[in-house]
């Protein structure tokens, strides 16, 4: 029999376990659950899919630590009775369909996994917005003897849950609204980092963590590295790093985050790619597209006709100077490549970082 690392991970500890899944959000809402559990002075340890390993944080644990996991598809293939406290699924989409023999069907079933374990007593905490999800577990998707169901939506006042009303952020965890902030008050920018703060607060306060510490983590977290990160304001052009954005998905969003005009710089390898789910997005605020790594010709041929200008870029570095050549005051040049990075990088960090490095020295 083959057991993934978390599911052995979990036979060795009694710590409350908090698993995050998602095709895109995960790294994240988990390092914004460690933010609030750090506000609120809990003890908590952060691994899984990112940093240590669960197994490694489960080796060396004091008791009494709550365990914040990121957790993958490819983890959830292997468990039998990984079990958390609270889990959530922040989203679904299309990615790594090839380990799933193509089928989203697998896919999302793999994701769902990480509730299948869990009873009465624990809770599962779901985008109601995403079309996928809803339609899983809603009627007959929901196990009778399962967790406490808690939808979060930006677009529906769920009864339980956590929703958005009058732009304001409310969680409803056992009958009685509690309001939280008014979205405007949010750090993260962009709807999808709403989504993710969603979540972590919902996450959050199941875990009884206070309301305080949630609304100061929502107003102060600034979000990861490589994902939709700052790097400079250079001749009033913002030039943003979202190196981690290695789907489609992530750079739609990344594309609705910005109401300015954007040169964008896309490309890698192609996992087979259908770029033109970005088109409405890039006709209307992208003018310039640069394409770098393998998927060059692919991007050229779904977007050739969409942008009034498409470059190709040999280098990082050529890319950034074209960027740099094209971009007009107020605009944003966004690396949100949509691909994996290995053609040309060691990773998605090591990308970023040399993009970063390239547009220091601008
Ligand atoms: P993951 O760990 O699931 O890969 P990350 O938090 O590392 O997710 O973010 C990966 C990419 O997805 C980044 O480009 C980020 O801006 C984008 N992203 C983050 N949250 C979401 C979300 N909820 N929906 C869609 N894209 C997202």
């Amino acid at each position: 029999k083959v057991y993934s690392e978390i599911e052995v991970g979990s036979w060795f500890t009694k710590s409350r376990i908090v698993a995050i899944t998602g095709s895109n959000g995960k790294t994240t809402t988990t390092s914004w659950l460690a933010d609030m559990w750090a506000r609120e002075g809990r003890s908590h340890y952060v691994g899984g899919n990112i940093g240590t390993a669960f197994a490694g944080l489960v080796a060396s644990q004091e008791p009494g630590y709550d365990m914040l996991l990121e957790v993958s598809s490819f983890q959830l293939d292997h468990i039998h009775s990984f079990k958390p406290f609270v889990s959530a699924i922040l989203n679904v989409t299309p990615d790594h369909l090839n380990r799933y023999q193509n089928s989203f069907d697998k896919y999302t079933s793999s994701k769902m996994r990480i509730m299948e374990n869990q009873d009465k007593g624990d809770y599962f905490i779901y985008n109601y917005d995403d079309p996928v999800l809803k339609e899983r577990l809603s009627g007959s998707g929901i196990r009778p003897d399962g967790p406490i169901m808690l939808p979060f939506s930006m677009l529906d006042e769920v009864s339980r849950g956590a929703f958005v009303r009058n732009g304001t952020i409310y969680l409803n965890l056992n009958g009685q609204e509690e309001e939280i902030m008014p979205v405007s008050q949010v750090r993260l920018q962009g709807t999808h980092n709403l989504y993710n703060g969603l979540a972590a607060s919902m996450t959050a306060r199941v875990a009884e963590i206070s309301k305080d510490a949630i609304r100061e983590s929502l107003s102060a977290f600034e979000g990861v590295e490589h994902r939709l990160e700052l790097v400079r304001i250079h001749q009033g052009v913002r030039y943003i790093n979202d190196s981690k954005a290695t789907n489609v998905n992530s750079v739609w969003f990344a594309l609705r985050t910005y109401n300015t005009p954007i040169v964008l710089i896309l490309g890698g390898r192609d996992k087979g790619n259908d770029y033109k789910e970005l088109i409405p997005e890039i006709k209307e605020k992208v003018h310039t597209i640069i394409a770098i790594g393998e998927g060059k010709n692919e991007i050229h041929r779904q977007l050739g006709d969409v942008v009034p200008y498409m470059y190709d870029a040999a280098s990082m570095q050529q890319a950034v100077l074209i960027a740099e050549k094209k971009a007009r005051k107020g605009e944003i040049v966004l690396l949100s490549p949509a691909c994996a990075s290995f053609d040309m990088f060691d990773g998605f960090e090591h990308r970023g970082n040399m993009f970063k490095q390239i547009v220091n020295q601008l």
